[in-house]
């Protein structure tokens, strides 16, 4: 049988990060097992939809790569997959599910049910409707509004295996006769949850925890309607910290926020995969690909992962170490646009100096508008200790730098790196005095990025032997 395996998002905002972990699951499970991945918008609770949300999550996984095999925006044979369009199917199914003696037609009002309220609140329906005629039944159907609601037995034990937590038992004591179909002739989650996996072929479920327990309910409906229960696979929270859920409220960032940090995607992707899973081999630096070769249900755990920022931009580092200078500047495109020197020296030579030295993309600004930012300085930058050298050896060695590299003609790091070794030679000076002295003359920073050679490479001659100019003059 064809694994199916489905995300299930409802449209509430961006798509955050555990949403995002569900869906990748789904999506390694279906392609490691040759199987197809299913998107579903599960829109059905009008209050809590959010304009755009849906475009929001089509983006999101088209551009994470977490791309679904059939859904809303693509098709499928098993659609519609946005389910305030498979409105007429739940009704038709919930009355087949009161046929069956697994639900029934309730028509309490709102003051009756506040009524069944214990002091703390509580509320367990007292099953009153289970017990009116099916004469009545019909006659109210006409002129009062009614729900349909799921008739759990008073006695027993739900259980099933789950392929992460193991067995679970619930006893349907504990469970209420909740809602199947509202008065507006909507489907809650409850009920849409199972018809949908069942039409749609979904041979295994993957979802958060939050859902462990109330799964011997959908069981019912299962059993009740002779289907095929799936193979439940409910996932461990993610955390903010040790007490503390990740939450919309815990500041749970989503895919999106990470990418406009300048977080490279693949990084995102991969690490979200660690949250909750680890591979058999000790590795962690792995692309969507070799995440799909190696997953397994087995590398699932049952504890809930903290999400660690600081690991998750380690990881982007490693990826921009990767990258090809021209990989670099295109992907890191907008964020060199938001720096003061976007337009003006040769990005593909500055994407070299910073590969090593960002995580993400959006500390490209600070780490090279020092370029730009050349002012007046302090002289006691020339010192240096190690290097033997301070604002007297500067004054001594600048001048020939300069005129040196007047008469430079090939400016590139060869030629710049040759003509100052060839000075160190003839001066018989320390390397380190003629390379740290220049570096700060054409920068006024003690510390940059790359040396001097990758830097006046940047600048350009006329504006290095500017800039020494400058400097010496201060002198
Ligand atoms: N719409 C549900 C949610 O967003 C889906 C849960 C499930 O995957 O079954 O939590």
């Amino acid at each position: 049988m064809k694994v199916r395996t489905r995300f299930a998002p409802s449209p509430t905002g961006y798509l955050h990060i555990g949403g995002l972990r569900t869906a990748l699951y789904g999506y390694l499970f279906a392609k490691k097992q040759g199987g197809d991945f299913v998107l579903r918008i599960e829109d059905t609770d009008t209050a809590r939809y959010v304009d755009g949300s849906v475009q929001i999550i089509y983006d999101t996984m088209r551009d994470s790569g977490v791309m679904y095999d059939e859904g809303p925006d693509v098709g499928g044979n098993y659609g519609p997959y946005v389910q305030s369009e498979r409105k007429n199917l739940y009704k038709e199914y919930a009355e087949k599910l009161v046929e069956l003696g697994g639900a029934y037609y309730c028509f309490c009002t709102p003051d009756r049910l506040n009524g069944l309220k214990d002091e703390n609140g509580n509320f367990k329906y007292d099953k009153h409707c289970l017990k009116l005629s099916k004469e009545e039944i019909e006659e109210r159907k006409k002129t009062e509004p009614y729900v349909i609601r799921q008739n759990v037995p008073l006695e027993g034990t739900g259980s099933y295996h789950d392929l992460v937590y193991g067995d679970i038992s619930v006893d349907y004591k504990d469970i209420e006769d909740g809602i199947l179909l509202k008065s507006d002739g909507m489907p809650t989650y409850n009920f849409a949850n199972v018809i949908d996996d069942h039409l749609m072929g979904i041979t295994h479920v993957i979802r958060g925890t939050e859902y462990l327990s109330s799964t011997p309910k959908y069981n019912l409906m299962y059993d009740a309607f002779g289907w095929e229960r799936p193979v439940y696979i409910h996932l461990p929270p993610i955390m903010k910290d040790e007490r503390h859920k990740l939450s919309k409220r815990n500041g749970d960032a989503s895919y999106a926020d990470f990418v406009e940090k300048g977080y490279v995607k693949e990084a995102i992707v991969n690490y979200i995969a660690l949250l909750g899973w680890s591979p058999k081999e000790n590795i962690e630096k792995m692309s969507l690909a070799e995440l799909t070769e190696h997953f397994s249900l087995e590398g699932i755990s049952k504890s809930p992962s903290i999400f660690d920022e600081v690991k998750m931009r380690w990881l982007s580092g490693e990826y921009i170490k990767e990258m090809s200078n021209e990989e670099f500047v295109s992907r890191a495109e907008e964020f060199f646009k938001k720096s003061k020197v976007y337009g003006k020296y040769d990005l593909l030579k500055i994407a070299e100096l910073l590969k090593t030295r960002v995580e993400i993309f959006s500390e490209i600004p600070e780490k090279i508008n020092f370029l730009e930012e050349f002012t007046d300085f302090d002289n006691a930058l020339y010192f240096h200790k190690k290097m033997k050298t301070d604002e007297q050896v500067a004054k001594e060695v600048l001048p020939k730098v300069k005129e040196v590299l007047e008469s430079l003609d090939s400016w590139n790091h060869d030629g710049i790196h040759d003509t100052l070794m060839d000075l160190v030679n003839k001066l018989g000076v320390k390397t380190g005095q003629v390379f740290w002295c220049a570096r700060v003359a054409i920068t006024g920073k003690e510390s940059t990025p790359g040396g001097v050679i990758e830097l006046a490479e940047i600048l350009g001659k006329e504006e290095t032997l500017r800039r020494l100019d400058l400097s010496i003059s201060r002198l």
